[in-house]
């Protein structure tokens, strides 16, 4: 069995449960889905995570979540604390974090255990997706050195985010973990997404020698 790791089941989080549990099953691949948030459904969230009803605010997200789609509930934050516990036995981890600090917590704690990691995001009317494997293809930080400095970019909460395009990114993020999981990753290259356009613009990524969180992790 393969174990997939879920941090945040938000926006993104919430499409790419659905799909990756769906795809599993469709190729009878025997998959355990680790769902981890500590957040609680609230009414603002509807419109686009879409594994919860009004019935449902206030309760914990993770556990609603794994709930419906036959999953483990991981009610907890992930940190530098928890990471190694909520990561064990992963075969795959996706992140669908909705702020840039979790984000690159999420791509240090599993380049530094070598885990495959399928990056998401969606801000406003742009998406991104990323397939790290660590030690061989750029991470999160061979890119951008870290966090924007605080305020320099708006968050979801303040720009907002298009319901659709996280349906998007959240299947695409389910597709990448699939293909990671079957030993098909298509790593190395950034898809960029912008809605409002209707365009798609991949990126080769290249690995930065000198990355402070996959430079020594060796391939
Ligand atoms: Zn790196």
């Amino acid at each position: 069995m393969k174990t997939a790791v879920l941090l945040g089941a938000g926006g993104l989080g919430c499409p790419a449960a659905l799909a990756l549990r769906d795809e599993a099953r469709a190729r009878g691949l025997s998959l355990q889905l680790v769902i981890v948030d500590d957040d609680r459904i609230d009414g603002s969230n509807l419109s686009r995570q879409i594994l919860y009803t009004a019935a449902e605010v206030g309760l914990p997200k993770a556990e609603v979540a794994a709930r419906k789609l036959g999953a483990v509930a991981r009610v907890a934050r992930f940190d530098a604390s928890t990471a190694a516990a909520l990561l064990a036995g992963a075969d795959v981890v996706l992140d669908g974090t909705d702020n840039f600090e979790a984000r690159f917590r999420a791509n240090d704690e599993a380049v530094a255990r070598r885990l495959p990691l399928v990056h998401g995001a969606a801000l406003g009317w742009t998406g991104q997706l990323l397939t790290i494997l660590p030690g061989r293809t750029a991470c999160l930080r061979c890119l951008f050195e870290g966090p924007p400095p605080e305020g320099s970019v708006p968050a979801c909460a303040e720009a907002g985010v298009l319901s659709p395009l996280c349906g998007l990114v959240g299947a695409a993020m389910a597709r990448a973990a699939m293909q990671v999981l079957l030993g098909a990753a298509e790593a190395g290259v950034l898809s960029r997404w912008d809605a409002l356009r209707g365009t798609e613009r991949p990126l080769a990524v290249k690995r930065d020698p000198s990355c402070a969180a996959c430079g020594r992790v060796a391939s």
